[in-house]
């Protein structure tokens, strides 16, 4: 059985990687969500092994000390980890998983696992991804702010990913990353198909 896909999605907090993954989780029957574990407080809509895997400091450690992540990496604060077993067995099952990670962890994850398919969302503007930040209503005003700072920093990585994307309209995002995601699975190391001597 043919390995399934890793995509990593970046970006920063507020372009809408978390919108886009979640209609390509709606339209593509072979992905998976890899759920992260973080140390953050769940928002209101958030449950346990869904979102993610909340926990303390000192369960983050253990994780750590047992060698549980494929990649892990503090963000706004707080500290994130992919957890490897989980994605590993979904690809290896011929799954594609879904990875929404911070350009820390889709650099880790890009070393580890070299056909990893990389993309950056890109807001369209400052303006709008401040716009989309205080709109969405999930985070506080201290919490805004210091995700707004950290952006730029992201947005200074974004040449290390295989593919760009700028969401300004989310279906046209949306169609770019679907076009990027049928153009990779034609790829020679991922699609190598035995053709019959005579037409069926
Ligand atoms: P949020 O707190 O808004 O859910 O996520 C904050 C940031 O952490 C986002 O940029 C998100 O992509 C990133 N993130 C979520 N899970 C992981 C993970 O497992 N590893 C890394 N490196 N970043 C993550």
């Amino acid at each position: 059985m043919a390995e399934g896909m890793l995509l990593a999605l970046s970006g920063p907090s507020g372009a809408g990687k978390g919108t886009l993954g979640a209609m390509l989780l709606r339209d593509e029957p072979t992905f998976r969500f890899s759920v992260s574990a973080t140390t953050r407080r769940p928002r209101e809509y958030e449950s346990h092994g869904k979102h993610y895997y909340f926990m303390d400091d000192a369960g983050f450690d253990r994780a750590l000390a047992q060698g549980l992540f494929l990649e892990h990496a503090t963000v706004h604060g707080q500290r994130y980890g992919t957890l490897r077993e989980h994605v590993m067995e979904q690809v290896t099952n011929g799954f594609d998983v879904l990875l929404d990670v911070d350009p820390q962890g889709a650099r880790s994850v890009m070393a580890a696992e070299p056909s990893c398919v990389s993309v950056f969302i890109l807001p369209p503007s400052y303006e709008e991804l401040a716009k989309r930040l205080r709109t969405r209503n999930t985070d506080c005003p201290r919490e805004i702010q210091r995700r707004l700072l950290n952006a730029r920093g992201e947005i200074a990585q974004m040449r290390l990913y295989n593919y760009i994307i700028i969401n300004d309209v989310i279906e046209t995002a949306y169609a770019k990353l679907r076009a990027i995601i049928t153009a990779e699975r034609q790829r020679s190391i991922r699609y190598c198909p035995d053709i019959p001597e005579k037409q069926a």
